[in-house]
Parts: structure tokens; sequence; C-alpha cells
């Protein structure tokens, strides 16, 4: 089981861009399953990256990269455990 850690800084970025292996991909997608506060990081950081290109600045947004489809975030989210204090 990757660590949250992990799951972020190596391995969202290619998740997002659509670079993941088969196997990283599971075990990425395993992770979330159990763990709600990533699925909320990535959540958030797909609203981020969306708000940065509707705010259009130019070349900082377009270099930012695509985010995860919204229907896999909202799969997750209605399956994951509510956090106990939420
Ligand atoms: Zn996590």
């Amino acid at each position: 089981m990757m660590t949250c850690k992990e799951l972020i800084h190596d391995f969202l970025m290619e998740y997002v861009q659509g670079d993941l292996g088969a196997e990283a991909r599971i075990e990425f997608e395993k992770h979330l399953s159990v763990c709600p506060s990533c699925v909320r990081y990535i959540d958030s950081y797909r609203r981020t990256v969306e708000m940065t290109r509707e705010l259009g600045s130019g070349a900082d947004a377009a270099s930012l990269p695509p985010p995860p489809p919204e229907g896999l975030v909202r799969a997750i989210l209605a399956v994951a455990p509510k956090p106990p204090h939420a």
C-alpha cells in the first residue's frame, strides 16, 4: 500500500497526466478508496487547476497538468468511508 506522501508527491502528477502504469494506477486507486483525505486533496487540487484556468493566467495555466476526471473523484467519494471527525 502506498503512503499519502507517495501518492501525492510521486504519483499524482503522472496520474492526472495519464502516465501512470497499470499497476501503479491500481495501487493509486486502492489508496483513494480507503483514504478520504487524499480524495479531498485531489478534489481541491482539481478545483485549483480549473480555477487557475478560468482566471486565464496564460502560460502558467497552460503548463498545469489536466485535472483528474470528475466522474472518478465522485465515484471514489461515493464509496469512501466518512472520516470520523468530519
Ligand atoms: Zn492518503
